[in-house]
């Protein structure tokens, strides 16, 4: 068995979660809130908390995210959908206020201001770079997922797994591990993933919907896509740079809505002969959201803070401005910072 790692969260820090949600009167009314553009582990660590604090007794639960109040495709079977509202029916005063695998107030966007007009407000995170924003900070860096942060508030809260709890879990899990490949994806991670399963959920079907069925247009859109992705073996130190963009035009031509672009990444990291990719997916004239990865060599969050973002070492993300290929200069340039000392074009050279 793996040991928990002591002291993050703290004891005293779980308690004042659990003593907050417990406290709270019978009409008491809470807001659950997950990052801007909702993925697998935001969107299934707020349902299935959500799922948790119904069966607690709690009777006013909102979850919504800002922006368009669109849950991507894949997620929309996603156990505890009923309980999300767009972000402009959101309470405006919440007794509680919760927040998901949100690192930065930032990503809150309108929302953030029920960060201080409610009661309290609990973060759940698991961001190294969480700005540890509102009032009790459960973030554990050392978490896969934020839903595994929720997983451990649920076992303090005596709340039982149940198989729609389960599934979105699951999902949040199976999401930010890669469908445990990563690294992160530890002995602790397949015992939380065994306790899921245990519910009778059925991974192959939800594998199948949430990572393995896209339409037509998406697959002729990402062939477009990648058909422009570019190699800079000197990049990044020389261990090199592997980048592509999406446009707005390029979703409009296939009939695609921008979240068909989140696994676009998968396709491009996949590049043997960089350590460092990127995807720009253009959100309006002159700004991208920016995906970053890393194969291990390279911090790549400590460039995405740099220019504004945040994530994890190997998996991070910002808005960039201008033109794609300024955009992309921003980050040739801040990975020229990030990357180790050390590594330089005549070791790529050596590896070659
Ligand atoms: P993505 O590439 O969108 O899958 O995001 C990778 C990681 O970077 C996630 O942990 C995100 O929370 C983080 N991230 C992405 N975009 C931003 C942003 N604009 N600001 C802060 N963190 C971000
Ligand atoms: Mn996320
Ligand atoms: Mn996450």
């Amino acid at each position: 068995m793996s040991q928990p790692t002591a002291g993050v969260p703290t004891e005293a820090e779980w308690a004042a979660a659990v003593s907050a949600i417990t406290r709270l009167p019978a009409d008491g009314r809470v807001l659950l809130i997950c990052h801007v553009n909702p993925d697998g582990d935001a969107l299934g660590s707020m349902l299935g908390f959500g799922l948790g604090l119904r069966r607690l007794g709690v009777r006013q639960i909102q979850a919504t995210f800002p922006g368009r109040p669109e849950v991507p495709e894949p997620l929309q079977a996603m156990p505890g959908q009923e309980l999300l509202v767009p972000a402009t029916a959101a309470d405006p005063d919440p007794d509680l206020v919760i927040c998901f695998d949100v690192a930065a107030v930032s990503r809150l966007g309108d929302l953030a201001d029920r960060l201080d007009r409610a009661g309290t407000a609990i973060v759940l995170d698991h961001h190294a770079s969480n700005t540890r924003f509102g009032g009790i900070h459960l973030v554990d860096p050392d978490a896969a997922a934020t839903s595994v942060v929720v997983e451990k508030l649920l076992v303090r809260l005596g709340v039982p797994l149940d198989a729609g709890i389960a599934e979105c879990l699951y999902v949040a899990l199976a999401t930010d591990t890669g469908s445990f490949r990563f690294d992160m994806t530890t002995p602790a991670v397949h015992e939380m993933a065994a306790r899921l399963l245990a519910t009778g959920i059925r991974p192959g079907e939800i594998s199948r919907r949430i990572f393995d069925t896209r339409p037509f247009g998406a697959v002729r859109l990402y062939g477009d896509v990648l058909g422009r992705t570019r190699l800079e073996p000197l990049a990044a130190g020389g261990l090199g740079l592997v980048w592509t963009y999406a446009t707005l035009d390029d979703l409009a031509r296939h009939g695609q809505r921008p979240y068909t672009l989140e696994p676009l990444i998968d396709s491009v990291r996949c590049t043997a002969e960089a350590d460092v990719s990127c995807v720009l997916k253009q959100v309006a004239e002159g700004e991208w959201a920016v995906s970053m990865r890393s194969k291990g060599a390279t911090d790549v969050s400590r460039v995405a803070v740099a220019l504004g973002g945040g994530g994890h070492r190997l998996a991070a993300g910002f808005t960039g401005y201008g033109s794609a290929s300024e955009v992309v200069e921003a980050i040739r340039a801040g990975l020229t910072d990030a990357t180790p000392s050390g590594s330089t074009s005549a070791d790529q050279q050596d590896r070659e």
